[in-house]
């Protein structure tokens, strides 16, 4: 049976040295890139973003479950989005609670009653799973969570795969580099990008990608922006900051920002509380979401993504409401949901703390916040639910069941770093993109996957939270 990298090969070490400097070449002369820590907002210094040396294997089944469960997660947050009775009851709870998630209510609660200005919709979220070994030694596919906001290395992992082609052929690895996926998420989230545009038919209009004030990512969104420009559809960069200094809509609504007007406002900023600096960034949301602009994502999608949606959809009976003739839909959907738990008042939440204090090494409690490093494990769980275990403030959170990948041994290279053969653990990720016009799903797809892979050590991830980093499924 085809497998992983041998041990001949990993424990070489001066092979290993090799090929960690062919690597980080490979990566450079690809254009898997970040800049550095110091100057996030000038191109004058690059470097590799982190990545592994090596591929690791993923079983064959589980990732094509993953790659075929897509379409049917895009049509799952799509109908979420539109059913603003369910987002008000699943949401109530973390609402009385949790203020940022209270304030984007509150958007999307207006623009509910001022009625949607536009019916094309964008939605380009990615879904993230990690592989739970069973006692039986196989694995099943878990999903961590969906983001349905600003979800990342779409562009840079489609660059991956001709990189760990390289090193294995240097290696002589010949079979194992043929193994190695093609992958582009970047053309397929650009493509349906451009069908939005095109849906929203005004030539002279732009793409405005809404960005961070430190834009050390700033190539995994090039990618997205130059298959914009191939094919002839301006892309403008823009801050909150510049939104609120010079956004307006006219009296049809059409947003303009710098004097453009904008079809598509693609957020790649916005997700965090700390990224609303002021009341003017807020109002900024605000104006962007009450425009005629199709939003990536509308204020309803970006709410579907909540860690308490995931949470309530995983009760029983809730997904087959959504799927209510597709029960094959629902199956596929619910083989990947882990164990997930209120924290709201009332005696499934008692349970749910009581389950929690007594083994909490088997859960994670996750506030509804984004970007890693803001779930809570192992003793701490304990410390953070004494104390709220008796106030409402218990429900900003949801409990998961922890997920246990099997470790792979590999070597992380990045900046500054030594090289060391690490215990590591993978998440894998699948691109959905899909464009609707009123009632029409014309675009739905899997676009491509992301493998992101980080020392066993962590508990929790994130390439740009500085733990994970690039990876590909080698399957077997
Ligand atoms: P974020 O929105 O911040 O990315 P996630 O839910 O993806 O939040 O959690 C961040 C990281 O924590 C994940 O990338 C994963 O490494 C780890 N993690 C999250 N949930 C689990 C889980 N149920 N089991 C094991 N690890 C988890
Ligand atoms: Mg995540
Ligand atoms: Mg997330």
């Amino acid at each position: 049976m085809a497998q992983g990298i041998p041990e001949e090969v990993m424990m070489n070490t001066a092979l290993i040295k090799d090929l960690a400097d062919v690597a980080k070449d490979a990566a450079l002369l690809q254009g898997v890139l970040m800049r550095i820590q110091e100057t996030p907002n000038s191109s004058e210094l690059v470097t590799y973003a982190p990545l592994t040396l090596f591929p690791t294997p993923v079983p064959k089944a589980v990732f094509h479950q993953a790659i075929e469960v897509q379409t049917h997660y895009n049509i799952l947050v799509d109908k979420i989005s539109q059913d603003p009775d369910f987002l008000q009851g699943a949401l109530a709870s973390t609402i009385e609670v949790d203020d940022f998630i209270a304030r984007l209510f509150k958007i999307h609660q207006q623009i509910l009653k001022e009625g949607r200005s536009q019916s094309i919709i964008l939605g380009l979220n990615r879904s993230d799973y990690m592989l739970d070994l069973r006692e039986d030694g196989t694995s099943s596919l878990k999903q961590i969570e969906i983001n349905t906001f600003a979800a990342s290395f779409g562009g840079l992992s489609s660059r991956m795969a001709d990189v760990h082609r390289h090193i294995l052929n240097v290696a002589g690895r010949l079979e194992e580099s043929q193994r190695i996926l093609n992958n582009n998420p970047a053309a397929g989230l650009a493509a349906a990008i451009a069908k939005a545009w095109e849906l929203y038919g005004s030539e002279r209009a732009v793409i405005m990608f809404l960005v961070e004030e430190s834009q050390r990512n700033i190539f995994d969104h090039r990618y997205i922006e130059n298959e914009l420009w191939k094919r002839n559809i301006p892309t403008i960069r823009k801050r909150f900051d510049d939104v609120c200094k010079t956004g307006s809509l006219d009296q049809d609504k059409r947003l303009f920002v710098d004097g453009c007007e904008v079809a598509v406002v693609y957020y790649r900023n916005g997700y965090m509380p700390q990224n609303y600096v002021s009341e003017q960034s807020w109002d900024a949301r605000l104006l962007m979401e009450r425009s005629l602009a199709v939003k990536c994502p509308d204020i309803s999608t970006h709410l579907v993504g909540t860690k308490k949606v995931q949470q309530v959809l995983a009760k029983p009976g809730v997904l087959e409401k959504f799927f209510p003739e597709q029960p094959e839909v629902v199956e596929q959907i619910r083989a990947t949901f882990a164990g997930l738990y209120t924290l709201d008042m009332g005696p499934e939440g008692d349970r749910t703390v009581a389950m929690a204090l007594a083994a909490p090494d088997r859960f994670v409690l996750k506030p509804q916040r984004e970007g890693g490093g803001n779930n809570i494990y192992g003793s701490e769980i304990c410390q953070v639910l004494e104390r709220v275990k008796d106030s409402k403030e218990r429900m900003a959170y949801i409990l998961m069941d922890k997920i246990h990948p099997t470790p792979v041994l590999n070597y992380l290279l990045r900046r500054d770093a030594p090289l060391k053969l690490t215990n590591c653990l993978s998440e894998l990720g699948a691109f959905g993109a899909y464009v609707r016009q009123g009632k029409d799903m014309v675009l739905n797809k899997c676009v491509g996957h992301l493998l992101r892979t980080k020392s066993a050590e962590h508990s929790d991830g994130g390439i740009a939270a500085g733990v994970a980093l690039l990876d590909n499924p080698l399957l077997v």
